[in-house]
């Protein structure tokens, strides 16, 4: 431990009363100024004087996309506007997206996280990185970048995409560590091979921030095999900052979710009644250090659940276990219950099995079939019929035994599925069309 890493392994109780003093002052401040709380604090009885402790949060109600669109811009901004700097949005898939806004000490705020969790890592001011994410609204570009930017790395801003751009400047200035999409990762080790360079030989990695979509284990174990380097997790949404919500330390056994900045709760999605440390729910995260956007008990849709131990490391702050997914990926088929996450642990534990897949969702005579299209590796494509019959057989067994699904299996070759440079789109449900 050093002085600046203090708060890492604050005491439990001090970080609790840290909590609630932050959480108090976050009250008043959104009691005042912003229209949507002050609203919804009339409307319940509500008023920051009520709240004796951290327990009374379940006085408030949950905070939901929902309300974010339907308050979009501006609706739950607690500071003049003319103390706001950064807009970023959050990625929806249909209708507003969500505005999220900060001030100055926002961002600096939520660069000082990321640089804590990249330091915890064991970046270095040495270290050259790579910043893949892309840049714009999305805050994977931007804060990440201030973050890394504070820790005193050389800080390359290569943006998503330009695959063989980023290859030769990760070549030509040596870099060390790189954030990107666990899908992406996937894919520029393709174009890498296919230009007949070794993505481990070639290149001078030693750290892969991977986040900002589901993955299972054995994918961060492929792409620490292919790069040889130590991946880490990082999970993060704009509506809280972006990056650096939670992050994983050197033990790798869940993130630390950094409780000095934020409340979380892990909920029943379907009643909403509090859940105790190692059930698994709904992430609920309340904002106790933002100034222009304070969002209190936000439904994020991840599904999780806390780590009842502490972490070997010794950091007092509690983990939140490898995200299943969101709440809305889940899918039914024939009455089962399926995250595509799921899908993707059993896929990736095979080792003929290629870097990409899509699953497909369709509906034939009312009956709900599932089609699940898996990239096989390149030289196993050329190879004899019988072959490929044999792994679309192990791998529809292996589905069956483990997730009790009977899915048509397809393969096609590598490199053959379409690929995103951001987060990845994995399930094309053909049932709602
Ligand atoms: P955005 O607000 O566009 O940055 O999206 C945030 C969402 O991305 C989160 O609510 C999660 O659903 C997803 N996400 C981000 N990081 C991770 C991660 N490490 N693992 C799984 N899902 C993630
Ligand atoms: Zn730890």
């Amino acid at each position: 431990m050093s002085s600046n890493n203090k708060i890492e392994y604050i005491a439990r109780e001090e970080l609790e009363s840290l909590q609630f003093r932050r959480l108090k002052d976050t009250l008043e401040r959104v009691y005042k100024s912003s229209p949507f709380y002050r609203k919804m604090f009339k409307e319940n009885g509500l008023n920051p004087s009520k709240f004796k402790s951290l327990k009374d949060l379940s006085l408030i109600p949950f905070t939901t996309r929902q309300d974010l669109r339907d308050n979009f811009p501006y609706g739950l901004l607690s500071v003049p506007l003319e103390k706001v700097i950064r807009l970023h949005t959050s990625t929806g898939t249909t209708g507003k997206p969500k505005a999220v806004l900060f001030t100055q000490k926002d961002i600096d705020q939520a660069s000082e996280l990321i640089a804590r969790s990249m330091r915890m890592t064991g970046a270095k001011r040495d270290d050259v990185f790579q910043n893949m994410m892309s840049y714009g609204l999305f805050t994977g570009g931007l804060i990440f970048h201030y973050g890394a930017e504070k820790l005193g790395l050389l800080v390359i801003p290569a943006g998503a995409g330009n695959t063989e751009r980023q290859i030769q400047l990760m070549r030509d200035f040596k870099t060390t560590v790189i954030h990107i999409t666990p899908s992406y990762a996937l894919y520029l080790a393709d174009v890498m091979e296919d230009m007949g360079l070794d993505p481990k030989h070639d290149l001078s990695l030693r750290i892969a921030y991977l986040g900002a979509e589901p993955y299972s284990e054995e994918t961060r174990v492929k792409i620490q095999d292919i790069f040889g380097v130590d991946a880490y997790n990082s999970y993060g949404l704009s509506e809280m900052n972006g990056p650096g919500v939670a992050f994983e330390c050197r033990e790798k056994e869940g993130m630390h979710l950094w409780e000095d900045n934020f409340i979380m709760e892990i909920i029943d999605p379907s009643t909403g009644k509090v859940l105790e440390d190692g059930e698994e729910g709904e992430l609920v995260l309340t904002s106790i250090n933002r100034e222009a956007m304070p969002i209190l008990r936000y439904r994020t849709g991840d599904l999780t659940y806390i780590y009842p131990e502490r972490c070997r490391c010794g950091r007092t702050h509690r983990r939140i276990a490898r995200l299943k997914g969101r709440v809305d990926d889940m899918f039914i088929v024939r009455g089962v219950n399926v995250f595509p996450s799921e899908i993707e642990r059993v896929l990736m534990s095979l080792p003929e099995v290629g870097r990409n897949y899509q699953i497909v969702l369709e509906r034939e005579k009312n009956l709900d079939k599932l089609r699940v299209r898996v990239e096989v590796k390149g030289d196993l494509f050329n190879g004899s019929l019988e072959h490929l019959r044999k792994l679309e057989d192990r791998i529809r067994t292996r589905l069956r035994s483990e997730l009790m699904l009977t899915p048509q299996v397809e393969l096609v070759e590598a490199g053959s599925l379409p690929r995103t440079t951001g987060k990845a789109k994995r399930v094309i449900d053909k049932r709602k069309i």
